[in-house]
């Protein structure tokens, strides 16, 4: 039984004072759940205050990024090695950062590395674009991406995959659910093909791309669906609890 995993990717948006007072209305109602893991992932610049704010419960914490080396003359950039002193999660090919920065699978590959190397379990995101979609050419642009991110990755690397369409991020029109299942089992049978069955049935992967607390339930009835990666609705404390505590399983002891 995989533990569906449920992250807020809050991009760049709260200064320190707002983040900080969005973890501190998480922290109570999030702590309480239970066959779920929470992630929170707050702009650089606010992740070790957020961090403060959970210690001592089951909530993570992670970086919407990361450079691929561990330290050096690289002016801006943030590495692995000073984020894994702070949180445990990573958002790794994020398609905002496909888009707006060049990035490639090739140094999405390179950053999936750095955050293993270091100790931060990458949330490798995935997915097609809408012309790539209504091309067809979903099943292939999502398995290049994937193949891509993972070549010569160990398969007991620990990681999560976030299959996120591009056309369904930031624009209220998310994939159906059935739709969303389709793809995630594909990566599965990247994953099965990479590292064999057990790996795969093992490995998490998210649906993210407009989810929010009324339409959540649709992804999370989805048997190769463990989670989502949110994005707007993870701004609003109430909407992400909610969202949360719908992906729950129940804990089998
Ligand atoms: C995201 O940022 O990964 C995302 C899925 O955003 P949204 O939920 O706003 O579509």
């Amino acid at each position: 039984m995989r533990t569906p995993i449920v992250a807020g990717n809050w991009k760049m948006h709260t200064v320190l004072e707002e983040a900080v007072a969005l973890a501190r209305g998480l922290r109570g109602p999030l702590s309480a759940l239970r066959g779920v893991e929470c992630v929170l992932c707050p702009p650089f610049i606010s992740i070790a205050a957020v961090a403060a704010e959970m210690a001592g419960t089951p909530i993570r914490v992670g970086a919407q990024n990361c450079y691929v080396a561990d330290q050096g003359a690289y002016t801006g950039e943030v590495s692995p090695r000073m984020l894994a002193a702070l949180c445990q999660y990573v958002i790794v090919g994020h398609s905002e950062r496909r888009q707006h920065f060049g990035e490639d699978d090739s140094l999405v590959n390179k950053k999936v590395h750095a955050a293993l190397r270091n100790g931060l379990v990458p949330i490798v995101c995935v997915g097609e674009n809408l012309a790539q979609n209504e091309a067809g050419q979903t099943g292939e642009v999502v398995a290049r991406q994937v193949r891509g991110a993972l070549a010569d990755v160990p398969a007991d690397a620990a990681l999560v995959i976030a299959y996120e369409p591009v056309w369904a991020i930031g624009t209220g029109r998310p994939a159906t659910g059935a739709d969303a299942n389709r793809v995630a089992a594909l990566v599965r049978e990247v994953l099965a093909d990479l590292y064999g069955r057990d790996r795969a049935d093992a490995a998490r992967i998210q649906y993210g791309g407009s989810v929010n607390a009324k339409n959540c339930a649709e992804f999370f009835g989805q048997p190769e669906i463990d989670g989502a990666l949110v994005g707007g609705a993870s701004l609003k404390a109430d909407e992400f609890v909610a969202i949360a505590g719908a992906a729950a399983r129940p804990v089998v002891s």
